[in-house]
C-alpha cells in the first residue's frame, strides 16, 4: 500500500453567541482536518489542534515526504517527519501538524487490518468513558451570576458527574463563580477549574486557598506553561491537584514536567502533542511517574474519536484498587457548529458517559457535505 495524497481541510464557523476564556473572546470556531489517501482506496482522517492555516501549511509542506510511502509503519513515519523538522520546531505548530498526520495514519492502519485503533494500541481496558462537561465560559453579560448557575445545574441534570469552570478573571470574580457553581451542582458532582494560565503563582495560590472549601478536583493551567517553578510552587502550597500540559509537546517536553514534579494530572492533546503514537508514550511515562492522565480535547468529533481510542487503552490511575480512579474524557459543551456536523454519526453522551467508537480505524465517517459547508479555503 502506498500513500497517494495528503489533503488539508480548513474549516470555520461563526458562533451565534460570543464566549470568552481568560485568554480572550471567541466569535468563530475553526478546525483543521488531514485526509490521507492510499492506492488501495483506504482513506485516513486526522485533526490538528492549533491555528488552522499554520498547521495546514505544515501538513502541506510535509505531504511530499509521505507520497509513495507505505502508511502502515506509523512509528517510522513519525520519526522521519520529526527528524526532518526537529531543528525548526520541536514544539508548537510543527508538532500539531505531525499530530494530525499521525492520527490519519492510525485510521488507515485500523481500516487496513479491519480493527479499531484501540486494538492496535494495545487493546481496550474500557469501552466507555466518564465524560466531564467543559463549559461555563463567559458571555457578553456583565454579571456571570446571571447564567453560570443555570448552565452548571443543566450539566448536572443531563447526568454529567463532573464539570469544569473557566476561571482567570480576577480573584473576586473567580471566587464568586466557583461558589455559585458548587452550589448549583451540589456536593456529589466533581468540580474542576481552568485558568488557561491567567495567573502567576502568587495569584494562583491566593485563589486556590480562597476556593479550597468548594472541593475542587483539579486546578488546570494555573500559571503559564513555561513557568515550571511556578507550577511546583502552586502544587507544593495548595491541597488542590494541579493539572496542565495542553501547551506541551512530545515525550521530550513532558519529560521536563514529570521530572520536575510540576503536575498531578497531565493533559496532552492527541491533536497537538504528537498524535496517537506520541501520546501513548507520554501516557506510559505519566504512569511511571505516578501522574494521572486526562487528555485535553477541544476539537471536532474527529479529535474526540482519536482521544477516545487513546483513553480506551490507558491504565487506571490506581490499577490494583477495587475502585480504580479511571481517566475521564473532556467533553466540550460550548458552541461548535462543526464538531457534530462533520461526522455522519456524531459522538454523543448518555448521562455523562461516552462510548469508544467500535468500527475499524477511528470508527467514524466524515460527512463530506459538511466539509464543503464549513470550508474556509
Ligand atoms: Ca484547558
Amino acid at each position: 500500500m502506498k500513500i497517494t495524497g495528503v489533503r488539508t481541510h480548513i474549516l470555520q464557523a461563526a458562533l451565534s453567541r460570543h464566549f470568552a476564556s481568560s485568554r480572550g473572546w471567541y466569535d468563530t470556531r475553526a478546525a483543521m482536518l488531514v485526509e490521507i489517501e492510499t492506492d488501495q482506496g483506504l482513506v485516513g482522517w486526522g485533526e490538528c489542534y492549533g491555528p488552522a492555516r499554520i498547521t495546514a501549511a505544515v501538513v502541506d509542506n510535509v505531504a511530499a515526504w509521505l507520497i509513495g510511502k507505505d502508511p502502515l509503519p506509523t512509528e517510522y513515519l513519525w520519526q522521519m517527519i520529526y527528524a526532518g523538522l526537529r531543528d525548526h520546531g520541536p514544539k508548537g505548530v510543527i508538532i500539531q501538524g505531525l499530530s494530525g498526520i499521525d492520527i490519519a495514519l492510525w485510521d488507515i492502519k485500523g481500516k487496513y487490518f479491519g480493527v479499531p485503533v484501540q486494538q492496535l494500541l494495545g487493546g481496550a481496558q474500557r469501552t466507555e468513558l466518564v465524560a466531564y462537561a467543559t463549559g461555563l465560559l463567559r458571555r457578553q453579560v456583565d454579571d456571570p451570576a446571571c447564567y453560570l448557575a443555570e448552565e452548571a445545574a443543566g450539566y448536572a441534570a443531563e447526568g454529567f458527574s463532573a464539570v469544569k469552570l473557566k476561571v482567570g478573571f480576577g480573584e473576586e470574580e473567580d471566587m464568586a463563580a466557583t461558589r455559585l457553581v458548587r452550589e448549583a451542582i451540589g456536593p456529589a458532582v466533581k468540580l474542576m477549574i481552568d485558568a488557561n494560565h491567567a495567573y502567576d503563582s502568587v495569584a494562583a495560590i491566593r485563589l486556590g486557598r480562597a476556593i479550597e472549601q468548594y472541593d475542587v478536583a483539579w486546578f488546570e493551567e494555573p500559571v503559564p506553561p513555561e513557568d515550571i517553578a511556578g507550577y511546583q510552587n502552586v502544587r507544593t502550597l495548595l491541597p488542590i491537584p494541579v493539572a496542565g500540559g495542553e501547551c506541551e509537546f512530545t515525550r521530550f517536553g513532558f519529560r521536563e514536567l514529570f521530572v520536575s514534579r510540576a503536575l498531578d494530572i497531565a493533559q496532552p492533546d492527541v491533536c497537538a502533542a504528537g498524535g496517537l503514537s506520541e501520546c501513548k508514550k507520554i501516557a506510559d511515562m505519566a504512569e511511571a511517574f505516578g501522574v494521572r492522565y486526562n487528555p485535553h480535547v477541544w476539537g471536532t468529533g474527529l479529535a474526540m474519536a482519536a482521544s477516545l481510542h487513546l483513553l480506551a487503552v490507558l491504565p487506571s490511575h490506581t490499577p490494583s484498587a477495587l475502585r480504580p480512579i479511571e481517566p475521564m474524557l473532556e467533553f466540550d459543551r460550548t458552541e461548535h457548529p462543526i464538531r457534530e456536523a462533520i461526522l455522519t454519526e456524531p459522538i454523543e453522551h448518555t448521562r455523562g458517559v461516552v462510548r469508544v467508537p467500535e468500527g475499524a480505524g477511528l470508527g467514524i465517517e466524515i460527512d463530506r457535505k459538511a466539509l464543503a459547508r464549513f470550508s474556509a479555503q
